[in-house]
């Protein structure tokens, strides 16, 4: 049988699995729109010739917050590869480290990536807030100029009332809608700024990672709390992800 619906994965690391190339086949015969983040630029070239070869995976440049520590060195590699595609990921603010110059360093990299983002006016971004929420909110600001997609978001409803207000976007994957504090978070996003993402190979089901073909879990949930067929949820996140890589006008 054919799946007639086109699905959507905002934050998948495909570049993490045991075989992406195999991954980016059933990627395309399942038609799942997927933004492949990296996380350091040095591994950006290895994702973006990946997506060459495929109709529905785009390849996204980033630093993780996590490793500015040890790749902060890297962030010069970054500026070329903002030539080479719209899509930025994973960056963004982990504070889960005290480390007070860490933080700092984290901050100093974020802020120089959206600036330079800024001047393209076109780049959808895919950020990490772990323990960052409202500092994260206030580092992208009120007036930046393109589409930032908050990835796996743990802040609280009113900060998701914030980031709305904002205009930013939520990306909910299956570890989300499987805890108590993740659905109620789901559950006050405007169904306008809401994506799917797997956040491959980290986020598991079971034994085995959560990848593009697993949307429909979320999209399930999504129909139930909604009150819609889940087709008609799959529409309106595609219709999103599409607004979210609009460019500003
Ligand atoms: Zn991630």
């Amino acid at each position: 049988m054919t799946d007639p619906t086109e699905y959507v994965d905002a934050h998948c690391h495909l570049d993490l699995f045991p075989d992406p190339a195999a991954l980016v086949r059933r990627i395309d015969e399942r038609r799942v729109h997927t933004i492949a983040v990296t996380n350091a630029p040095s591994v950006f070239g290895h994702t973006e010739r990946l997506a060459a070869s495929s109709r529905y995976v785009r390849a996204a440049a980033g630093l993780h917050p996590e490793l500015v520590a040890t790749h902060g060195g890297e962030l010069d590699q970054l500026w070329p590869c903002l030539e080479r595609t719209r899509y930025v990921g994973e960056v963004g603010l982990d504070f889960s480290t005290n480390d007070a110059a860490l933080r700092t360093r984290q901050r100093t990299v974020f802020e120089k990536i959206l600036e330079r983002c800024a001047a393209f006016r076109d780049k959808t971004i895919t950020v990490h807030s772990r323990r960052a929420s409202s500092d994260t909110i206030d580092t992208i600001g009120e007036r930046f100029p393109g589409k930032v997609i908050l990835h796996w978001f743990t802040g609280s409803r009113r900060e998701v009332e914030r980031a709305a207000r904002l205009g930013l976007y939520f990306s909910i994957n299956p570890a989300m809608v499987n805890s108590q504090k993740g659905r109620e978070l789901v559950d006050a996003m405007p169904r306008d700024r809401v994506l799917t993402e797997s956040d491959g190979p980290f986020v598991k089901l079971g034994p085995q990672p959560a990848d593009p073909t697993s949307a429909p879990i979320v999209l399930n949930y999504l129909a139930r709390t909604w009150h819609l067929e889940v087709e008609q949820v799959a529409r309106a996140v595609l219709a999103n992800l599409e607004r979210s890589v609009q460019r500003e006008v």
